[in-house]
């Protein structure tokens, strides 16, 4: 859960506390990452994994 609004790392728009959200941790070239979404860009992220 968050504590604080924290602008989603795909879109900007804001999450805010109590807000679904999704929390991804992935690694890249540079070193690890962890973003946080929104729930539509969530939705695109699983249908971008998806293969859709
Ligand atoms: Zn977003």
């Amino acid at each position: 859960m968050l504590r604080d609004e924290h602008a989603c790392d795909r879109c900007g728009d804001p999450i805010r506390p109590g807000e679904e959200y999704a929390a991804v941790d992935g690694v890249t070239p540079d070193g690890d990452l962890r973003v946080l979404l929104c729930v539509p860009c969530a939705d695109a992220l699983s249908r971008f994994l998806d293969g859709e």
